[in-house]
């Protein structure tokens, strides 16, 4: 279990989300399902089905914000990095601890920030202040890192906000156009209805656009074995643009770890 951490964007950005989801419960349930099914039995099949969605997909939330996404625990007693913070080679005099680490693990580097030793792959998070195993990115979202232990809950999160996203477009056009015979004539009903299922329709388009890019970045990455950070600093290293998606993604999800990431990569950071 990791501490909550203390992002303003992340901590605005999680009950944003809860609201999101809960009120695209309201309006399904109390302006889609009991306004045009209330006499079938879909109605109580799509009710529980919907919130059975949504519940998993907050388990899935809560796991991917509390979980540890693969912090590399920080020494328990200071080590030498005298070497590294001076202008010596970074091979010697190094103290015993450091000699140590140093055999064990050949290609591990050292995050000066974290003052410790990291195995390949891992990054420095500017945001949880703390180096993360195949670090992939931090979301503001689930205000965690998404890295090698909670990158699972991540892909579950984004394939449950667009099943819910595609469960409610399905169910608001399925209700505009079956023909209601027992449908309130209350003209303010209707219009709240119709304002509802609007927003509705914009806030599931929108978010199931924007988690499918995402989803489909997570995948691509997986497939290739090829972290976010990774791929950014191939195609900056290689001359090359930045996908389209990456970009989408960036805006979405920012990106705040990439150019620190990069930046310790090439001036602070040093083999061992
Ligand atoms: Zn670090
Ligand atoms: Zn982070």
């Amino acid at each position: 279990m990791s501490t909550i951490v203390k992002d303003p964007c992340g901590l605005i950005c999680i009950p944003l989300t809860y609201v999101a989801v809960f009120y695209a419960d309201y309006v399904v349930v109390r302006w889609v399902i009991l306004q045009t099914m209330h006499d079938s039995l879909w109605a109580p099949f799509h009710a529980v089905l919907f919130n059975t969605v949504i519940f998993l997909l907050l388990f899935a939330h809560l796991r991917a914000m509390c979980s540890d996404p693969g912090a590399i625990p920080l020494p328990e007693t200071q080590m030498d990095f005298s070497d590294i913070h001076t202008d010596r080679l970074p091979c010697f005099p190094r103290s015993p601890e450091s000699s140590a680490m140093l055999a064990q693990h050949e290609d591990w580097t050292v995050c000066t920030r974290c003052e410790t030793y990291r195995p390949p792959r891992a990054h420095h998070c500017r945001i949880c202040k703390r180096c993360i195993k195949r670090m992939d990115h931090h979301c503001p979202w689930i205000n965690n890192c998404v890295g090698e232990r909670n990158q699972k809950y991540f892909i579950q999160f984004l394939v449950f906000v667009g099943v819910l996203s595609v469960y409610a477009l399905f169910l608001v056009i399925v209700s505009w156009v079956q023909a209601c015979p027992d449908c309130s004539d209350d003209v303010s009903i209707k219009q709240s209805r119709i304002v509802h299922c609007i927003i509705l329709v914009m806030e599931s388009s929108l978010f199931g656009i924007f988690v499918l890019v995402i989803l489909y970045d997570q995948l691509e990455s997986l497939a290739n074995d090829e972290t976010t950070i990774e791929q950014l600093q191939g195609s900056k290293e290689n001359g090359g643009g930045v996908p389209l998606h990456k970009l989408l993604m960036s805006q979405v999800c920012r990106l705040p770890c990439y150019s620190r990431a990069s930046y310790q990569r090439s001036h602070n950071v040093h083999s061992v």
